[in-house]
């Protein structure tokens, strides 16, 4: 019997269920989509339609990764964040919903008047790129350690049109930075050390580790951020920083020792404190 896509899906959903990988029908569903070509509404108008041999190929051997846990962003090159599309390879975190409560937070709290921002350890660029998009007065800085990181987030400022607006630049933390930043931002690596062997296959396995691991107690990026950020933020700026579960009052102790206070925080949608906005104390 040649294979239709109902009989396709419903193989991979069983085998994805039977290796116990999150998010079965929906990921077998959009690997079909990336594979074919075709959209959703086509698959599920559809389902009796067979497939050419070299799209089912192709399809086969996405859901194989899928079923070794490669996160399907990482099997397509691509993640929807905030509305946009960016690509993602082995080189950068994988952009996080969680880290949408970032930006949500950055926009609530600035409207569109010029401001330079920095978006320290930058990655994909989702976070410096999305606040560039929606907000076209805003310019910026997008810095990483990782060259090859960097050259995804060049390629995904100009695939979302903020590339005139954003610059690139190579380095720790803030070591080479010039001038006075509004808006600092910064999804940091924050799980501590000893725990990265621990967490999913999907992660562990995918994410790069210099995007995962704070140091020892996890907190490593939160004193090298706080101990230069005086230096680089302007008058009335802001410090915005994602956090991991838990460390709400850690982070806050850190910069608060460097005279910063808390003036805004956000959960994700787990419920977990995943966001902290810092001023400096008056
Ligand atoms: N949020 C990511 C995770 O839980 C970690 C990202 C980070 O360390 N900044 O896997």
């Amino acid at each position: 019997m040649p294979d239709t896509i109902a009989s396709l899906l419903a193989a991979a959903r069983k085998a994805l269920i039977a290796a116990d990988v999150d998010g079965s029908a929906l990921d077998a569903r959009l690997l079909l989509q990336a594979a074919s070509g075709r959209s959703h509404e086509d698959i599920v108008a559809f389902p009796e339609m067979v497939l050419e041999a070299a799209v089912t190929q192709k399809f086969l051997n996405d859901i194989k990764r899928r079923l070794s846990h490669e996160p399907v962003s990482r099997i397509l090159g691509v993640r929807e964040f905030y509305g946009r599309s960016f690509h993602v390879t082995p080189a950068v975190l994988d952009p996080r919903a969680d880290t949408e409560a970032l930006v949500e937070l950055v926009l609530e709290r600035h409207g569109n008047i010029a401001r330079r921002i920095v978006d320290i350890g930058t990655g994909s660029g989702a976070i410096a790129i999305t606040l560039l998009a929606e907000r076209p007065a805003f310019e910026g800085v997008a810095v990483d350690v990782s060259a090859a990181a960097l050259q995804v987030a060049k390629v995904n400022g100009l695939a979302n049109g903020v590339s005139g607006r954003m610059s690139l630049h190579q380095g720790s933390w803030f070591s080479g930075l010039g001038g006075a930043f509004d808006i600092i931002v910064s999804n940091p690596p924050y799980i501590p050390h000893g725990e990265i062997l621990g967490l999913e296959v999907d992660v562990k396995d995918h994410d790069p580790h210099l995007a995962l691991d704070g140091g020892a107690d996890g907190l490593f990026a939160y004193r090298a951020i706080a101990a230069d950020a005086g230096q680089f933020l302007g008058n009335n700026g802001e410090i915005v920083v994602e956090i991991g579960a838990g460390q709400k009052s850690d982070v806050v102790s850190i910069f608060k020792a460097h005279g910063f206070v808390l003036v805004a925080d956000r959960k994700d949608l787990g419920g977990h404190v995943r966001v902290l906005a810092f001023e400096r104390a008056s």
